[in-house]
This record gives structure tokens, C-alpha cells and sequence, in this order.
């Protein structure tokens, strides 16, 4: 787990950041119309007048996306609200319409927070329900409007539900912002709500920067966007602190704009100066009516959301008798469960999340059967397997589903019984008499020459530690 207190930057500056995140819903049809919501189609085949903005054309709320949204709302701790569509105007061809429907002051979900792995929470603003745009491509010129020879517009993607996160700038480092990024991930995939891909766009991270002294105001911001990986987020944002530190510290003032991150040169470029709400002119949708759920429907939403991966972390925690953070990777490995049975059995807790963190990382590993695991764990502590062969049985048992002990007993692993291993070692203090009188002398180091001849004598089977053990007691005696 990586410190996410730690202030990386020059001159005692602090990083501030706040992040925007559109979440695509995965419904079947789109927001205000019975198109298809479906990603990689034909351009322009999941079209009709409604999310064309044909003239005459209304809208009809979609309630699965509602509902959806609600779900990420609960989720994140937010309070559901009667909510209002608003009419967001701007002119952009790949809006058909000239605006977009969105939620302005009254949003569906206001005020949450999530919780990251190391037990710190980051404030959620609100999490309004919106609809996406089309999508434009400019072909030629690399890809680039200003040079490209025409554009193309998609408009399959116009009218899919959006939910916007926005969260509040309680983030003080890169490494916090990718953590509640792979935090946000993992709760919109808990509720079932997106496949909140960042690499297909279902799951888009636009980030606030801005940096202060520890203790004053919080400094002019720029937003960046165009960040579609969990790395372009940490690179942009340590990229843009810095940029504004050296604007700063050369005695020039931080111009709140919209910059594009290129992933390319590692840079982030002006896009526009900033927009105001005056720009857009928002006002009520007169086409919608107001989304008014009641208390019954809010708790029928709360009853449909899962144990969230910070309860999760918790509920291992205390089983195991650790901090959440060390159970971070079980749950993220999705083997929390595997974990929680196998603890449960008996088994020793520390060795099942040092396993599940660095040996189960492979396809199948959610199979395994938690009684066999747990029967492995305990031939460990027993003494019977060393940790190297408890490794290779249980990469073994993912692979065939078979039982530690028919494993161990097929691969020779048996334990090494006291007297033969003291045979062994007595044998090697009698052929290699100067280094035993060097580790009399107090010289450790050559404890590892005795480790590995007695692994190379016993191909692998005797415990380290039991030799190390065994060495120092000869060497005291
Ligand atoms: P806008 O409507 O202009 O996008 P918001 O008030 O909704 O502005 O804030 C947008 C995002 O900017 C939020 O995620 C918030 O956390 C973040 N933010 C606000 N002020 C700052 C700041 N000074 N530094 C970094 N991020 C900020
Ligand atoms: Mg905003
Ligand atoms: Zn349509």
C-alpha cells in the first residue's frame, strides 16, 4: 500500500485536487429513448428523432436509469433529493440538439463520501444523472480538429445515461486520486451499475488541480481532461502541480482553464479557458417532470446494494486481525470470501492473505475449494510443508482442484524429520570447518552457505528457518 500522506513536492506546496468522474449506465436503452445503449455498433445505427433532436421530438425518462443512478448514489452515502432536469446549452456537433439534459441545482444524489483503503473518506459533492454527446472523429491530421481534413460524427452514443461524480477536493496527492478512482471502479461495479471501463470510455476521469502552503486558501484550479488510464490520471496531476508551482514561484498567477493531457509528450496543453454556468444559460427542462422518489423507493434501493468493497475490507480485517488496508488485495482479488471460510477453519490468517496477496493472482483461483486451502495453510504451520513447497502445492491444487496432501505425498514432500535433518547439518559442519568456525565467531552471513547446502542436500525440502534455527543452537551449545 502506497503512503498516501506523503507531500512529494518542492518548497513545503500541497497539491489539491477534486475529481469530475462520468460514469456510463449499462442499460439497455438510452436515457430518454428506446434506442439501444450498446458500445462498438455500426455508427449511426442506434439512432432515432429523439436522440437526433429531431424538431417535435420528446423525451421520456428512462426508470432503470434513474434507478441505477439512485443505486450509485445510496452507495456512495448520498442523500437522494426530488431532482430537476436542466438544459445545459452549448453548441457542439456531436449535441444534435444544442444542449445537453442534465441536473443543474437540483441534482438526483447530493452530499456522500467514499471510503479508501487506507480509512480515509473523500467527500462526494453530488452525482447527477446526464446524457452523453455523440462522438466526433476528425479525420486526418493526426486525429486533430485544427488539421484534420473532415469530421465524422457518431451519434449512437448520444442520449446514453451518464452519471457525473463529482467529488470534492479532498485530495492531496496522485497516488489518492488513482486510489478513489480504483475505489469509485470497484463500488460502480458492486452495484452492478457500468463495466466503468476507462479504456472504452464507459468510465471517464476529468481531474481538478491546484496547489496552496498547507493552511491557506485553496489556489486557482485547472481542470484537466482526456485521462484514460489510471496512469494518465498520476501523470497529468503531478505534471500540472508542478507546472503551477513553477508559474507561482516565478511570480505569475495560476489562468483557471480547461487543459488537455497528452499522453505522448507527458504534458498537459491550454484547451480553453474555463467556462462559467452563466455560459451555458441552464434552465428547467419543460419537457421532463421532476423525479420525485419517495422513502419507500429510496429504501428499496438501499435493500439492493451489496456489502461494498470497504465493508468488505472491514468484515476480513477483523476476521483476520488486521487493518483494512492488508485486506485490500483479497478484496480487489475478489477471494475475500475464499479468505473469510478458510480463517474460519482454522486456518492461520496471516499465511491466507500472504497467499491470496502473492500466490493466487492467476485465473482459477476463485475456484479453490476454502477447505483444501485451509488444509494447506495448516500442513505450513505444522511444519510439514515448507513455505516454498506450500507455494508450488498450492499453485498446483488451482491448477487440478486435488488435495494438498495427495500433492505433497505425490511430490515427495514429506516432512523432514528432526534427526535426519540434524544428520545432515552435522555432516556439513564437519566438511566445511572453517566457515562453521567463521558463524561461531558471530559471522551470519555464512548461515545462508549452510541454508543452501542443506536445501541443495535435501533437494529443497528442508524448512529454512528450522535450519537456521538448528545452526544457532549448535553454535551456542
Ligand atoms: P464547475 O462547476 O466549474 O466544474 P465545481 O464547483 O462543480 O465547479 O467543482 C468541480 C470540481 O473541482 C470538483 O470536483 C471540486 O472538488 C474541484 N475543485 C473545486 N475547487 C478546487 C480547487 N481549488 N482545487 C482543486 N480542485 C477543486
Ligand atoms: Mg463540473
Ligand atoms: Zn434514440
Amino acid at each position: 500500500m502506497s503512503d498516501t500522506s506523503a507531500a512529494t513536492l518542492p518548497n513545503g506546496w500541497e497539491m489539491v485536487i477534486g475529481l469530475e468522474v462520468h460514469c456510463e449506465l449499462s442499460t439497455a436503452t438510452k436515457l430518454f429513448c428506446g434506442c439501444p445503449n450498446q458500445f462498438g455498433n455500426e455508427p449511426n445505427t442506434n439512432v432515432c428523432p429523439v436522440c437526433l433532436g429531431l424538431p417535435g421530438s420528446l423525451p421520456v425518462v428512462n426508470a432503470s436509469a434513474v434507478e441505477y443512478a439512485m443505486r450509485l448514489g445510496r452507495a456512495l452515502h448520498c442523500d437522494v433529493h426530488r431532482s430537476v432536469f436542466a438544459r445545459k446549452n452549448y453548441f457542439y456537433p456531436d449535441m444534435p440538439k444544442d444542449y445537453q439534459v442534465s441536473q443543474y441545482d437540483l441534482p438526483t444524489n447530493v452530499e456522500g463520501w467514499l471510503e479508501l483503503p487506507d480509512g480515509s473518506r473523500v467527500g462526494i459533492e453530488r452525482a447527477h444523472i446526464e446524457e452523453d454527446t455523440g462522438k466526433s472523429t476528425h479525420v486526418g491530421g493526426g486525429g486533430r480538429i485544427h488539421e484534420a481534413g473532415y469530421s465524422l460524427v457518431d451519434y449512437n452514443r448520444a442520449g446514453v445515461p451518464l452519471v457525473e461524480i463529482v467529488g470534492k477536493p479532498d485530495l492531496r496527492t496522485a497516488e489518492a486520486a488513482r486510489q478513489y478512482v480504483s475505489e469509485l471502479r470497484a463500488i460502480i461495479l458492486a452495484v452492478d451499475v457500468s463495466d466503468a471501463k476507462m479504456e472504452e470510455g464507459s468510465m471517464r476521469v476529468d481531474a481538478n488541480v491546484s496547489v496552496r502552503r498547507p493552511g491557506e486558501p485553496f489556489g486557482t484550479r485547472c481542470e484537466i481532461k482526456n485521462l484514460n488510464s489510471l496512469r494518465s490520471l498520476g501523470r497529468a496531476i503531478d505534471y500540472e502541480a508542478r507546472r503551477q508551482i513553477d508559474l507561482l514561484e516565478a511570480g505569475e498567477r495560476i489562468i483557471q482553464q480547461t487543459r488537455h493531457w497528452d499522453e505522448a509528450d507527458g504534458r498537459t496543453h491550454t484547451l480553453r479557458s474555463k467556462e462559467e454556468a452563466e455560459d451555458y444559460r441552464y434552465f428547467a427542462e419543460p419537457d421532463l417532470v421532476p423525479l420525485d422518489p419517495t422513502e419507500a423507493d429510496v429504501a428499496a434501493i438501499d435493500a439492493s446494494i451489496p456489502p461494498l468493497p470497504a465493508d468488505r475490507r472491514r468484515a476480513l480485517a477483523d476476521a483476520a486481525g488486521v487493518e483494512p488496508a492488508a485486506a485490500a488485495m483479497c478484496v480487489e482479488r475478489d477471494l475475500d470470501g475464499l479468505a473469510l471460510v478458510a480463517i474460519e477453519a482454522g486456518a492461520a490468517p496471516d499465511r491466507v492473505l500472504t497467499h491470496i496477496d502473492n500466490n493466487l493472482a492467476v485465473d482459477g483461483a476463485d475456484r479453490l475449494a476454502p477447505a483444501l486451502f485451509a488444509r494447506l495453510v495448516g500442513m505450513e504451520t505444522g511444519g510439514e510443508l515448507t513455505a516454498t513447497q506450500a507455494k508450488t502445492v498450492l499453485a498446483d491444487m488451482v491448477e487440478t482442484g486435488r488435495s494438498p496432501e495427495e500433492i505433497a505425498a505425490e511430490r515427495g514432500f514429506e516432512a523432514m524429520d528432526t534427526g535426519a535433518l540434524e544428520g545432515i547439518v552435522d555432516e556439513l559442519i564437519a566438511e566445511h570447518s572453517d566457515e562453521w568456525a567463521s558463524f561461531c565467531d558471530g559471522n551470519q552471513k555464512v548461515a545462508g552457505f549452510f541454508v543452501g547446502a542443506v536445501m541443495k542436500a535435501t533437494k529443497g525440502q528442508a524448512d529454512g528457518k528450522a535450519v537456521t534455527a538448528l545452526l544457532r543452537q549448535k553454535a551456542e551449545a
